[in-house]
């Protein structure tokens, strides 16, 4: 699913972002935001989300201008940074509609870190 028109303004990151929701804010810029995620997978998890109106990987690829993207995803690099696991590893993953269970319709990443993380899915 694509489209301004298609984005969801009351998900629950879009509170977060307009400061409706209470999170830890531990990064922010001008393109980006990274919380904690509310159910850590990991000893590290971190959600980065852009602080336009994007429903996935896939409308973020789609309609966000290359100093979005670019400022998105330097921004991410960066937390893996303030989360110490640039050296140790980390994982990312973006969830992008049904079949991924994607349960927020606002792009994110989850970053994952902290420890040794296993096989990229746990069945097939
Ligand atoms: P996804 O399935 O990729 O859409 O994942 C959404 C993630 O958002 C889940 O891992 C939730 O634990 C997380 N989440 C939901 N609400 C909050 C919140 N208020 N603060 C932080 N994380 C949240």
């Amino acid at each position: 699913m694509t489209g301004a028109a298609m984005y969801d303004t009351n998900n629950i990151f879009a509170k977060i972002l307009r400061g409706e929701i209470p999170a830890q804010r531990l990064y922010e810029d001008d393109y980006a935001l990274a919380f904690p995620d509310i159910r850590p997978a990991a000893p590290a998890h971190v959600l980065v989300i852009p602080k336009g109106t994007y429903i996935s990987i896939a409308d973020f690829g789609a309609r966000a201008s290359a100093e979005e993207i670019t400022g998105f995803f330097r921004a991410v690099s960066h937390v893996a940074g303030l989360m110490g696991v640039t050296e140790s590893g980390f994982r990312l993953i973006s969830n992008a509609g049904p079949d991924s269970h994607q349960e927020v319709p606002h792009f994110h990443v989850h970053l994952l870190g902290g420890r040794a993380l296993g096989p990229l899915l746990a069945s097939v």
